[in-house]
């Protein structure tokens, strides 16, 4: 290619697109190979990809790429499109806001659509105290952000985060990030006043939700001090460390030791937020009320949105200019996440996500008890994973949930591996899948794994 443009065919995606796993080729067929090759001469290569095709389209369950395969979705961009990709709704609000204006920066001229998104956050989030938002970009500058407010609130500056976390690639957030490959490795000097607290993960250690709350509370006591501690960062189910639900009574003992110290509880639901676990928030399992949350990913259907909402007095400390961003609240994600957030709040989507929970952990406990190498069958509403272990020692055989995902992919659905160990496939499928197309994916899973 000598000039900027593309050899995509005119394609349109959505729920209307065909809801069917068909492969005509090998993957990657000939046209992604293509484009693949010129990705590895264009790209650089820290960029990498689990999924080798070139993508043309995707709605419902399905992603079709360019040589007319169409895989089957189990992984929602990493649990971005949960209310479907190209959603009708979400295309309609992009579409309509890019005819108006794309830009202006909300700290120029500001618009309704960033203000109607921190007030519906501040609707969702749990508690009914008063809150405020503000919006940015990504996940990580999410997270950056809340630890920026949390500092100013406290006059404090130590973070706790948590083995296993994941919170991004910045330097602040690879500091809070657990797994050094492939995040952190060589990318250091990191961002100081960051600490790692040992997390609650029932399969390995054992422990009740208040023993495990109570090790991690004496280390921050005797290694950090609550004096020190700005703020306490969780994911309430972590992602990337691999889907790990901490025991009953964890989390809120953490809250509860936050609020007494007068240390700022962030909860990062980044991944987990916005009906994927089949609550809005996955805080409200844990039956948690965070001082900020930060969310992304499921915002806004795809569009690259990312929000800190919390209690008025802490979000209150930062100074006029202190936040912010060019393209924060962009007012085309922003239209989309109205659009979404509303498929989220009135079509049934956490009922669904519910369902789909339902079938996964039946599915997954079924391969469970046949298979000793499934160690850790969990999960909440449609972000589940299971564990693969050496049946004679549960050590983590991250082989294996290599192996198999490679051969769901070629098999033509797309599965998605993550844990500290590497050793857990998750599954994220979009909200709009329908329940046969599930089956069949978990039917390939089943097969990839009797045959690994
Ligand atoms: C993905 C993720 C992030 C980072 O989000 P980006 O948009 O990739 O910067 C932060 N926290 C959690 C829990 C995530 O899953």
């Amino acid at each position: 290619m000598t000039d900027a443009t593309l050899t995509t065919p005119a394609i349109t995606g959505g729920p209307s697109l065909p809801q069917e796993r068909r492969l005509v080729t090998s993957i990657p067929g000939p046209r992604s190979a293509e484009i693949l090759a010129r990705k590895a001469a264009a790209v650089a290569p820290g960029v990498a990809h689990s999924v080798p095709i070139a993508t043309v389209a995707a709605g419902g369950g399905v992603i079709v790429d360019i040589d007319g395969n169409s895989l089957i979705d189990l992984g929602s961009g990493i649990a971005v499109t949960t209310v479907g990709n190209a959603h009708p709704a979400v295309v309609a609000a992009v579409a309509e806001q890019t005819a108006r204006f794309t830009h202006t920066c909300f700290m120029v001229s500001p618009y309704e659509e960033y203000v109607a998104v921190a007030e519906a956050l501040n609707r969702l989030t749990p508690g009914d105290h008063e809150k405020r938002s503000a919006l940015f970009n990504t996940g990580a500058e999410a997270v950056e952000n809340a630890v920026k407010i949390a500092r100013k609130h406290t006059g404090r500056q130590a973070v706790v985060a948590f083995e296993h976390g994941y919170h991004g690639r910045t330097n602040l957030t690879m500091a809070l990030t657990a797994k050094s490959m492939p995040y952190k490795s060589g990318f250091g000097p990191f961002a100081p006043e960051v600490y790692r607290a040992p997390l609650s993960y029932p399969f390995r250690d054992g422990l009740s939700g208040p023993e495990a709350a109570k090790r991690a509370i004496t280390l921050i006591e005797k290694q950090i001090g609550a004096d020190n501690l700005a703020a306490i960062i969780i994911e309430p189910i972590q992602g990337e460390g691999g889907f790990i639900v901490p025991a009953d009574g964890f989390l809120p003992a953490l809250v509860e030791w936050a609020r007494t110290n007068g240390v700022v509880f962030i909860a990062d639901e980044v991944q987990t937020g916005f009906a994927r676990t089949g609550a809005m928030f996955a805080s409200e399992h844990f039956g948690i009320v965070p001082d900020l949350i930060t969310t992304a990913k499921g915002i806004a259907g795809g569009m690259p949105l990312a929000a800190v909402t919390g209690r008025a007095e802490i979000m209150d400390a930062a100074h006029a200019g202190g936040l912010g961003g060019t393209y924060g609240g962009n007012p085309v994600a922003c239209a989309a996440a109205l659009a979404a957030i509303h498929a989220y709040e009135n079509d049934g989507l956490i009922e669904r996500a519910n369902e789909i929970g339902a079938i996964l952990r039946e599915r997954l406990t079924a391969l469970q008890v046949s298979d000793a190498r499934v160690g850790d069958v969990r999960g909440l509403g449609a972000m589940m994973a299971v564990e693969f272990v050496d049946p004679a020692t549960s050590e983590p055989d991250a082989a294996l949930a290599g192996a198999v995902a490679r051969a769901a992919i070629a098999a033509g659905v797309v599965t998605l591996t993550c844990g500290t160990y590497g050793n857990v496939i998750r599954f994220l499928p979009p909200l709009a899948i329908g329940d046969e197309l599930l089956h069949e994916g978990l039917d390939v899973i089943a097969q990839a794994l009797a045959e690994a």
